[in-house]
């Protein structure tokens, strides 16, 4: 962000203002950090700050400070409807288009309020009237960081803060271990931890919270994994029986998808994850390496992300998606084709 748009936000923060601040669709622990995080510092400057999730989010993410204030727009839409109205400022945070942010696009894209983008993701579009656009940062939560450095105020990062962009910054990153985790990240991570938050805590709260059926989903899901050597591939998918089976809950499924990248050799995987209720097949892509599955998402799933990590979705049965997704591959040889 350069130092004239930082001014002029300076200067549009200068007097108490009604904000709304919001997250993509099906947020996660950066989406849900990044815009508790920055409601949070706005509120020690005196202004009404809200965040508006487009919907629900995985249980645990529950425990984040001020996480019980968060509004949900698919069933408190008219309280939604009038923060939106009244508000002189819409910071959208970790997505890149308005479309991922399903219902709501409409009635923020109508909104004449200034629009503040803070996102880490690949090709964004061009919707807002300031920009902190940066496809090398490990997550928004790094960038809201950033964002409070750039305004003069990481003296005023306080535990709330804190514990908010270190869930952010640790579930974006895997836990510190993906290739965009800089040394500045860790700089942060430090920073954070200074301010007395418990960082072991935060991983129990995200990581040791499982249900014994979300346990039992895993085993099936990994009864299911299929590896495709020749390509270096691998695939789990979850039928929605089998998600009856196991009671499945919002976020259950979070980070299934990295047990097919663990397996040697493989370099791209993927999670089809039948949806009765969306009508769709879910679709979460990862790769090591310089392998882009953005653009296997953005060509054939209708979705998109960062080169190691992106979704989708597919309109296909299960059993055709899968007859798509491996279809695909061989238009991918030269990058996956062993030998
Ligand atoms: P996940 O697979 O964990 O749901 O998402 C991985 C990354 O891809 C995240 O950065 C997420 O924001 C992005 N992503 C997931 N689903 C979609 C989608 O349907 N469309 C787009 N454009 N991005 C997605
Ligand atoms: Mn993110």
């Amino acid at each position: 962000m350069d130092k004239h748009a930082i001014s002029s936000i300076k200067s549009l923060l200068s007097t108490p203002k009604h904000i709304v601040i919001v997250p993509h669709k099906n947020p996660d622990g950066d989406a849900i950090g990044s815009t508790l995080a920055l409601c949070h510092y706005l509120k020690l400057h005196n202004h009404h700050a809200v965040v508006i999730a487009p919907n629900d989010y995985p249980d645990f993410l529950k425990w984040m400070p001020g996480e019980n204030a968060i509004l949900k727009y698919d069933s408190q839409k008219q309280d939604c409807d009038q923060d939106i109205e009244k508000s002189d400022i819409i910071f959208t945070l970790d997505f890149n288009a308005l479309g991922r942010i399903g219902a709501m696009e409409n009635v923020i894209t109508a909104s004449e309020a200034k629009k503040i983008m803070i996102d880490h993701h690949q090709q964004p579009d061009d919707y807002a009237d300031f920009m902190y656009s940066d496809v090398t940062m490990s997550s928004t939560c790094e960038m809201v960081f950033n964002f409070i450095e750039m305004l003069g105020d990481v003296d005023k990062i306080d535990k709330a803060i804190a514990s908010c962009l270190y869930t952010g910054i640790m579930t974006d990153t895997g836990s510190f271990r993906f290739s965009s985790t800089s040394s500045n990240t860790h700089k942060i991570i430090g920073k954070l931890i200074e301010t007395g938050i418990s960082n072991s805590e935060i991983h129990n709260n995200i990581h040791d919270s499982n249900s014994y059926e979300r346990m039992q989903l895993l085993g099936c899901a990994l009864s299911n994994l299929k590896v495709i050597p020749e390509y270096q591939t691998a695939y789990i998918t979850l039928t929605q029986e089998e998600l009856n089976t196991f009671n499945f809950k919002k976020g259950d499924t979070e980070g299934f998808v990295n047990y097919a990248l663990s397996v040697k050799g493989v370099i791209f995987a993927a999670i089809f994850i039948e949806s009765h209720q969306d009508k769709i097949i879910k679709i979460s892509l990862r790769s090591k390496g310089d392998f882009s599955v953005n653009d296997v998402a953005r060509t054939y799933f209708e979705g998109g992300g960062h080169t190691n990590a992106a979704g989708g979705k597919s309109d296909l049965s299960l059993k055709e998606t899968i007859e798509k997704f491996i279809g695909i591959l061989p238009h991918y040889q030269k990058d996956l084709k062993t030998q």
